[in-house]
């Protein structure tokens, strides 16, 4: 049973002090929640772990009425609604996990305004039962949580969030709120047009995590450079070691055992008794080092994990981020550290080909993929990198592997031009454009039926880049695109100058390049002067 709703329900401060025991708001958690108990529509960009949730559910216990949550993840509901319910707060939840008698249960109390907060799978809201129900209660504010998930154009798109966008229309008068913590500026965009939000105030919090060093090298020998990087962190660290495959994630945890290191492997395989019992050693323990595919860490609370290992590459920068993002959350110095190497490329683009999908949604995921490696490649500061990628500015940190030891570089700037007057021909001369692929064809002098039937063996820069192979060429590309000397337009990734083109074309703007990128195990490039 909860307990009854404190008297001074009416203050914030007071309920986050009473409710949740902390005794200050963090960051613009203030204003967004002022902003909410006074009716207002907010947007809230926040990274993972930066206080979301307080932002809804104390408007939530501000304001009369139940306060709905919609939230996708069906794993966390009970643990958040338990979370809940521990400090006092009536809180319920209603998805498919639940028998007929439970809901019922729900719905009365919902009903009878006996809840603070309710939560809600997005598709249950689109059942018309659901739809009538809330519409005969009183709520308080809407929060919509994971609100990417209305990106057609990210990896978690859920079509029925589209179904969101009526909510205005359905409860008129209920705060809307739109929370998440990966949003490039489009993502942003589209959560503020299909959720219908224009009048919101947008809270956008810094996604900087300054007291994480992020260091990322070429796989030469990953488990020996997974054990050195290991063997080099303090004694009693603790820290996340994530691997793409389950088998990877036992091979890799067994190696380190026998390395005398206190490792523990963690997939949704392992036996749930195992584990529970891993998680609670790794929680309760120093110096546990937990190896895991990506389905470990939401959703657990470990402040002081000192590091965070990839020996596979991301799928994305957001999932980069959000997994590097449970190292150091107590503020405390922490690392971030990858190895990434040709293989991961390839088995990831042909798993992106293998996958079921319209060739737009592949295009994507390989889009989310080569921005992955335009991050490992760059040779200025990879957090500058990763924040403009999250739409954010910044100077160089000062506290990444390419601020402190600057990485070795050779001049690009005649491959650059190659590309750029290989554009702007086709683009002239023939009105044409064309995505990576062909242009490196055409570039590398290959003889492919396209290229004889296009005619464009007969091009002025028609293997004039044959000097670089095709994977050199492929990073390149990927680095001229990350800084916007090329840009990527429309369905097909069809390549055209960008803003900083004209500059490269004009031999005024150098462009330095990384020695130590896919395909050349650090050796030298073999560029012709
Ligand atoms: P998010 O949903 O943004 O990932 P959470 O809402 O789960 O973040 O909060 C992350 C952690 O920060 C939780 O452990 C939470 O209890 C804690 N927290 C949130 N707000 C405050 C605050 N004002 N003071 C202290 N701790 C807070
Ligand atoms: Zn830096």
């Amino acid at each position: 049973p909860a307990a009854p709703r404190a008297a001074s329900a009416s203050d914030p401060k007071a309920v986050l002090k009473e409710v949740f025991g902390y005794d200050e708001f963090r960051g613009d958690q203030a204003d967004i929640v002022a902003h909410v108990v006074a009716g207002g529509d907010a947007v809230v960009l926040m990274p993972t772990g930066g206080g979301k949730s307080i932002t809804y559910q104390v408007p939530a216990l501000v304001r009369p009425g139940t306060g709905l949550v919609i939230s996708p993840l069906i794993a966390l509901m009970h643990d958040q609604v338990d979370a809940l319910r521990a400090n006092g707060v009536r809180a319920a939840y209603l998805n498919s996990t639940q028998n007929a008698a439970e809901r019922a249960g729900v719905e009365q109390d919902f009903l009878d305004g006996e809840l603070d907060l309710l939560y809600v799978a997005p598709e249950r809201l689109s059942a018309p039962a659901t739809s009538a129900l809330l519409q005969r209660g009183t709520l308080s504010v809407i929060a919509i949580d994971e609100a990417h998930c209305v990106s057609q154009w990210g990896h978690d798109f859920r079509p029925d969030y589209l179904a969101l966008g009526d909510l205005s229309a359905r409860f008129p008068g209920v705060p809307r709120m739109a929370l998440t913590a990966t949003a490039t500026r489009a993502t942003h965009q589209e959560i503020t047009e299909r959720l219908r939000l224009p009048d919101a105030r947008h809270f956008v919090a810094s996604f900087d995590r300054p007291n994480i060093q992020y260091r990322i090298e070429p796989k030469v020998d990953p488990r020996r450079q997974l054990l050195q990087f290991v063997r080099a962190q303090p004694a009693g660290s603790a820290g996340i070691v994530y691997a793409l495959s389950r088998k990877s994630v036992e091979q890799t945890a067994e190696y380190l055992r026998t390395q005398g290191v206190d490792a523990l492997p963690y997939h949704a395989g392992l036996d749930a008794a195992v584990r529970a019992h891993h998680q609670q050693r790794f929680l309760r323990e120093d110096g546990v080092v937990m190896v895991a595919t990506i389905a470990f860490g939401m959703g657990i609370d470990k402040p002081d994990v000192r590091f965070v290992a990839h020996i596979d590459l991301p799928k994305s920068v957001e999932g980069y981020y959000q997994e590097t993002g449970r190292a150091g959350r107590d503020g405390d110095p922490a690392i971030a550290w990858m190895a990434y190497g040709l293989g991961d490329v390839v088995q990831q683009r042909r798993l992106i080909d293998q996958s079921p999908g319209e060739r737009s949604y592949k295009m994507r995921l390989g889009q989310h993929l080569d921005a992955m490696l335009a991050l490992c490649e760059t040779v200025s500061c990879r957090r500058q990198n990763l924040l403009a990628y999250f739409g954010q500015s910044s100077e160089p940190c000062g506290n990444c592997d390419t601020c402190l030891d600057s990485p070795d570089t050779w001049d690009g700037l005649v491959p650059a031009q190659k590309l750029l007057s290989t554009i702007v021909r086709l683009q002239r001369e023939r009105n044409q454009a064309f995505g990576a692929g062909h242009l490196v064809d055409i570039l590398r002098g290959a003889s492919t039926e396209r290229i004889r039937q296009q005619g464009h063996d007969a091009l002025a820069t028609y293997g004039l880049g044959a000097d670089l192979s095709d994977q050199d060429w492929r990073s390149v590309i990927r680095q001229l695109l990350a800084r916007g000397v090329i840009v990527a337009r429309g369905e097909y990734g069809v390549l055209a100058v960008g803003d900083e083109g004209a500059a490269v074309l004009r031999g005024e703007s150098p462009v330095p390049l990384r020695r130590d990128v896919l395909g050349r195990g650090g050796g030298a490039p073999r560029v012709r002067k």
